[in-house]
């Protein structure tokens, strides 16, 4: 059976050391304060955005959050973006997605200020992070990278599998694993890639984020190999309190007999994204205590 990666150790561990920061960072007057702005009531993203808040205030930091209802319009959104990218007191701005299907979400992205971009979605970090520039690099790929760190798991030279290319997840982490400081070799995945099992066979690392229940079966999966699980899917349970619980890409069990190392979910990448975006946020106001 495979080690379990604990995530949520990994990320308690890390968070420790990031209340220490945001104490000395309050010693000079300044509070790390993010904006938590969602839009409708989405249940998985309420669900996120209480999440993240208990983080915050667990370290230390504040949010202001500010709910607008589903049917607002972009220009509404837009206004109360443009009102934090001014605000000094407010180092980060998060905007929960998706948005509803009437608001570009492009537009909204490219809205908030590069400075306090902490999610790492705007074009401009998008282009710092490709380039290996300073800037915000998005939670979730910056979390995983850390998970395989702390882990012990070696990235260099790793043949290293990803099945999922959005702009979330798999893109850039993709290129975070290529820089030379990591120098993983890369295949990315998706739709499109003829013969999957053939690539994710030959994995040394495998990582799905695919959003998709169980699809990572136990013959795509080397013997041996690191099985990191981004997926979080809800599947339906008649035992479960909420009549769901939560799965992810991955077929654990059978999966979990064969690889070297397992992430769970929940518990595994989960905790390290909050802890991620926590992180970004601290930097941001770092920045500012320093102009
Ligand atoms: P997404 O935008 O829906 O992208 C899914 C990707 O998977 C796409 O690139 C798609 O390929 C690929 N894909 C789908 N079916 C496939 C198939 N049969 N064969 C090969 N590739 C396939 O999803 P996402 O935002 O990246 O999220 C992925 C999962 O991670 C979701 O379950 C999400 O909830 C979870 N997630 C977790 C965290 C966390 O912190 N734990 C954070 C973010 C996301 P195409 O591009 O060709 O369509």
């Amino acid at each position: 059976m495979a080690i379990v990666i604990n995530g949520k150790a990994i990320a308690q561990s890390i968070r420790d050391d990031l209340t220490v920061k945001v104490t000395k960072l309050k010693e000079k007057g300044i509070t790390p304060t993010l904006a938590v702005i969602l839009v409708g009531e989405d249940p998985a993203s309420l669900s996120y955005i209480t999440g993240k808040e208990k983080a915050l205030a667990q370290t230390g930091m504040e949010s202001r959050e500010r709910r607008l209802p589903a049917d607002s319009s972009e220009a509404q959104l837009l206004q109360l973006i443009a009102g934090f990218n001014t605000d000094p007191s407010i180092h980060g701005i998060l905007v929960q997605l998706p948005l509803p299907a009437h608001i570009n979400t492009e537009r909204v992205i490219c809205a908030i200020d590069p400075a306090k971009d902490v999610d790492g979605f705007h074009p401009m970090s998008v282009g710092n992070a490709v380039l290996d520039r300073a800037g915000f690099i998005p939670c979730t790929p910056q979390g995983i990278v850390v998970l395989l760190q702390e882990s012990q798991i070696p990235i260099a030279g790793a043949d290293l599998v990803i099945v999922g290319r959005s702009n979330l997840v798999g893109k850039p982490l993709a290129n975070l694993l290529s820089r030379r400081s990591l120098n993983a070799t890369v295949t990315l995945c998706h739709t499109g890639t003829r013969d999957l099992a053939a690539h994710t066979r030959r994995a040394d690392i495998l990582i799905a984020a695919i959003g998709k229940p169980r699809f990572i079966t136990a013959d795509m999966v080397r013997s041996g190999a690191v099985v990191v699980d981004v997926g979080v899917n809800r599947v339906p349970d008649i035992h479960a309190k909420n009549g769901y619980r939560l799965c992810g890409d991955v077929d654990y069990e059978p999966v979990g007999e064969k690889a070297s190392h397992i992430t769970p979910v929940p518990g595994g990448v989960g905790p390290l994204t909050i802890t991620m975006l926590l992180k970004n946020v601290i930097d941001a106001a770092a920045a500012l205590a320093e102009t």
